[in-house]
């Protein structure tokens, strides 16, 4: 079946197969040891919609291959916490106190919000929560628990042991005239405590230690120039990103990441380092970053683009988990005007993956992804009613309403099966309030014809008037008539009737949009708007 299966996931899927394939004869895991996916979180932020996609899409491919393989999976969400603050973010409290501490791992420096130990620990929790908040099933795992307590000595060491060689995947790549003197491993300085300020000056692999001095002036603040020897083992040390992560792979087996794609040369980078040590890398990808809606790349520290809160006021998490889904490798135009269509094709997957009762189509649907766990707990999947969500925001527009009731009502009068999707209808109908209040109705222009389509007005008049039938397709061709017979441009002609009866240039078709809203009380609408041309 593997075979016909074209969403992306599969494709992931096919690659970890492999990966487990050529890591076989280098690592001790059985078929019974879960195959491990990793996510990595910089806890110098709270966590945002690029940390949700990421979780989200690793999942799908754990779906994947779970589907594949029939393995058991782990996701890991590692959380770089000893890493050195380089830059007091912008959005915390207490910003010059925080000022104080820049240059210390993250872990060693307070809490600015006075809620956790440290900084990284209140980042964390946020994390987490926010992780537990979308039911995502993960490992929570810290870069300082696994320093400090021991877990990445032997990685370490090897480290120490291949020097050279990993030294050799690094220095070609930078530009900094004292390259030669590069190290892998940052000291934590025991006087002052900062590992942005010190350079190691001596490796001594045979007993598995190094000196260093703390001598680098790092953002103006003065170092404090202590040296000393210590082992590179216990936290002592850390090693800088990009061994870091080849580090995590080695020590940890991980089988599958994903990444961004400012970090393709990263990842490069650490697959060299990580196979130098005499490991395998994981399987991964790429994916293209979010833009905002004139194309630049969302900046998390200025705030631009959509928070996951913004786009939750107006379209379902289902709609959110969509638009991740779709095209993991382009990169996508993120903003408000985008929620409405990815909340339609939703709907229609919905749809569709309800009423096909073939295991590929299902499997292929991204419904299967993103309702994992409804699925999973046996819960039916399906959407029934022809209501889309722009059909909702259009009939809230002409109703220029925020009674959820009557926009009940009128569904209701339009498609007696609604009832059966009436959760999903409900939750649609609160978004499409809020959308329109805080999007459409802003924009609203209403505008009455020119004497021209006031022609096809009329005929239209006539014949909603004398209509008592019950069909949109009907009622379609009428409108469509109506342009033609009179020969006005069709562009114009529906550009005409939207600003007549919206207030905007575009709008549903219009036969299903008449009949949604009733032939007669289009009737008296069109009456209403043309009375205020005397
Ligand atoms: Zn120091």
């Amino acid at each position: 079946m593997s075979e016909k299966l074209e969403s992306w996931p599969y494709r992931e899927a096919s690659k970890i197969i492999d990966h487990l394939q050529r890591a076989q004869s280098r690592s001790a895991k059985g078929q019974s040891d879960p195959v491990l996916f990793e996510t990595g979180f910089g806890p110098s932020g709270l966590p945002h919609i690029g940390t949700f996609s990421e979780v989200a899409r690793t999942n799908w491919v754990c779906r994947a291959f779970s589907e594949l393989s029939g393995r058991p999976t782990k996701l890991i969400a590692f959380s770089d916490d000893m890493d050195g603050l380089r830059k007091v973010p912008e959005n915390i409290p207490n910003g010059d106190m925080i000022a104080e501490h820049l240059g210390k791992p993250l872990c060693d420096i307070p809490d600015p919000f006075g809620e956790e130990e440290s900084f990284s620990a209140y980042m964390n929790a946020k994390l987490r929560s926010f992780l537990d908040s979308f039911d995502f099933q993960y490992e929570f795992v810290s870069s300082k628990d696994h320093y400090r307590g021991g877990v990445f000595n032997d990685g370490l060491l090897r480290i120490l042991e291949c020097y050279e060689e990993v030294r050799n995947v690094i220095i070609p790549t930078l530009r900094n005239p004292n390259r030669d003197e590069w190290s892998p491993f940052f000291v934590v300085c025991e006087n002052c405590g900062k590992v942005n300020n010190t350079r190691v000056t001596d490796v001594h692999p045979e007993d598995g230690t190094v000196s260093y001095v703390c001598d680098q002036s790092f953002r103006g603040a003065e170092a404090c120039n202590h040296s000393g020897t210590v082992p590179v083992t216990d936290g002592h040390t850390k090693v800088g990103w990009k061994v870091d992560w080849a580090l995590r792979w080695y020590v940890l087996g991980i089988d599958y990441e994903m990444y961004g794609k400012d970090l393709i040369e990263s990842a490069d980078l650490s697959s060299k380092i990580v196979r130098a040590l005499g490991g395998e890398p994981p399987a991964g990808m790429f994916y293209e970053m979010f833009l905002d809606e004139n194309g630049a790349k969302i900046s998390k520290s200025k705030g631009t683009g959509l928070s996951i809160d913004d786009w939750l006021q107006y379209g379902p998490l289902e709609s959110l988990a969509w638009f991740i889904f779709k095209k993991p490798e382009k990169a996508k135009k993120l903003f408000f005007e985008v929620i409405p269509r990815s909340t339609d094709q939703y709907l229609e997957a919905r749809s569709e993956f309800g009423d096909t009762t073939d295991d590929t189509e299902r499997l292929d649907n991204p419904v299967f992804f993103i309702e994992s766990q409804s699925i999973d707990t046996g819960e039916e999947i399906t959407y029934r009613s022809g209501i889309s969500y722009s059909m909702i925001l259009n009939l809230v527009s002409v109703l220029n309403t925020d009674d959820h009731d009557i926009v009940w009502d009128y569904l209701r009068r339009y498609d007696d099966s609604v009832d059966d999707d009436a959760e999903v209808i409900d939750d649609l109908i609160d978004r499409a309030l809020r959308y329109y209040r805080d999007f459409i109705l802003p924009t609203k222009e209403f505008q009455l014809p020119d004497e021209e389509v006031m022609v096809g007005v009329e005929q239209l008049r006539q014949f909603l008037a004398e209509y008592d039938g019950d069909d949109p397709e009907e009622i379609q061709s009428a409108a469509y008539r109506a342009g033609k017979d009179n020969d006005i441009k069709l562009g114009k002609w529906f550009r005409s009737m939207y600003r007549l009866l919206l207030g905007q240039d575009r709008g549903p078709r219009l036969g299903t949009f008449i009949h949604l809203y009733g032939t007669r009380e289009t009737l008296t609408l069109i009456d209403e708007r043309l009375s205020e041309r005397q």
